[in-house]
């Protein structure tokens, strides 16, 4: 490379760094910086010694086309924020529909209602979702397993019972060490068999949205000023107060047509009100179809429960998925209970069923925490564990909780400790427990009618 091509690449490279400093920071067009950047070539076109008129107007060029692409990028950065049509920046969609039709000198009422048919299409798979929650939500919302505790926890043996008749121990096994997940799959399973027929459910929402379409495009009988701002105002309206009440819906069309749709009111007004309706049931008809009902189910059932904790209903709630530290048993307080005033609480399971052992012979426990509260023994976790915690001073070493004091059997994790014993030593590394209690000993079929009998 000779001098010249050297002052020439020195030159680019000077370019380049100019325009990006340039437009550094900078959040949407100005004509400054088309000016301070020239000026800055032309300093440094001199200091590289460039003075041939075609290698000058070369330089310009290219810090012009610099300036340009980096430019086009800032400013679409920044409409997407800030322009008139940013409400619509999620969807670009709607975006490249507007200025479609713009472009094509659409008259002002296409212009309008195809934006408001494409407002709705983009709001309306989540709409129905929460129309659906809230219809699932009131259907369920006086079932036992959502404010008894201990009816859940026997929804959730019998589910167990169900899983060891199939034979999946691990699966059971697992489950037991991992309860805030267990309960989690449980809750969604009784939540999604609850969720109304999606297909039905489907096709009534689309005529409730018609009808709100049709109600407020007849609202807008006699107006002759601000036609598009009354049928939007009237749509939201709808969507507020009407049959179809949906928070998506009503936010989506609050929607300020000022200066924008203005000439919708040269229009006749049943021409309006028609094409209004014409091209809003166009979009709800052409709604893809929904997911097949089990599957909706399953991916609604989560979102029941995110609703159910929004609504801080304290008798209708999800479980506390807190559990007792040393035995795993779940608590039976209502989801985010202020454990200052109901401290935790279980019905503790025998201890061996998540794998507890004896320090020294490393064996299996059986017993409970409550039987073990009432013993005035400790408990150690690990190896390296040489002072414990004692039972007795349960509220002190686990904060939070309440002593151990419940006296219930869990037959069914009785029935898990006696059967699976060899199961639960191996899994665990350790040693079977030697001494089972007789009464653990149990028959499953009976402990299943039991618990069916006992949750309806
Ligand atoms: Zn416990
Ligand atoms: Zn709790």
């Amino acid at each position: 490379m000779n001098s010249k091509e050297m002052a020439d690449k020195a030159c680019e490279k000077s370019v380049e760094a100019i325009v990006d400093r340039a437009a550094a920071g900078k959040i949407c067009y100005d004509k400054s910086i088309v000016s301070s950047i020239i000026q800055q070539v032309d300093t440094e076109i001199t200091k590289n010694n460039i003075t041939e008129n075609s290698e000058i107007s070369r330089k310009h060029t290219y810090g012009q086309s610099l300036t340009v692409a980096v430019m086009i990028t800032i400013q679409d950065e920044w409409e997407k924020k800030n322009s008139v049509y940013a409400k619509f920046e999620c969807s670009k969609g709607i975006m490249r529909n507007y200025f479609d039709l713009v472009s094509k000198g659409a008259a002002k009422t296409k212009l309008f209602t195809s934006t408001m048919a494409n407002t709705l299409s983009s709001a309306i798979h989540s709409a129905f979702d929460e129309e659906v929650v809230t219809r699932t939500f009131k259907i369920i919302c006086n079932e036992r397993w959502l404010f008894d505790a201990r009816n859940m926890h026997k929804h959730m043996d019998l589910h167990l019972t169900d899983l060891l008749e199939e034979k999946r121990i691990d699966q059971v096994l697992d489950y037991l060490r991992d309860p805030k997940r267990f309960y989690t799959i449980v809750l969604h399973r009784l939540i999604a068999v609850k969720i109304p027929n999606v297909e039905e459910e489907w096709i009534l929402f689309k005529s409730q949205l018609k009808d709100a379409v049709k109600k407020a495009a007849l609202a807008t009988n006699g107006v002759d000023k601000g036609l598009a701002q009354t049928f939007a105002n009237q749509l939201r309206n709808e969507f507020s107060e009407g049959r179809l009440q949906s928070d998506i819906l009503s936010s989506a069309f609050s929607i300020d047509c000022t200066g924008e749709y203005e000439e919708c009111d040269n229009e006749d007004e049943k021409k309006f009100q028609e094409d209004c309706e014409k091209e809003l049931d166009q979009a709800i008809d052409s709604v893809g179809s929904l997911k097949c009902h089990e599957e909706f189910a399953k991916e609604l059932s989560p979102k029941v429960v995110q609703y159910m904790k929004t609504l801080k209903n304290q008798t209708v709630l999800p479980r506390c998925d807190s559990y007792c530290p040393c035995c795993f048993s779940l608590c039976i307080e209502a989801v985010n209970h202020n454990t200052a005033d109901r401290p935790h609480d279980s019905v503790h399971q025998p201890s061996g069923v998540v794998g507890v052992r004896d320090r020294h012979s490393k064996e299996l426990c059986y017993t409970t925490c409550s039987q073990r509260y009432e013993e005035d023994a400790k408990i150690y976790f690990g190896d390296e564990d040489i002072v414990g915690k004692k039972f007795k001073e349960f509220t002190k070493e686990f904060p939070g909780w309440k002593d151990p004091r419940i006296k219930e059997d869990s037959p069914l994790r009785e029935y898990i400790l006696a059967t699976y014993n060899k199961e639960l030593a191996e899994k665990y590394r350790v040693k079977p427990c030697p001494n089972v209690p007789a009464s653990y000993f149990r028959v499953l079929s009976t402990i299943k009618e039991q618990l069916k009998m006992e949750i309806d």
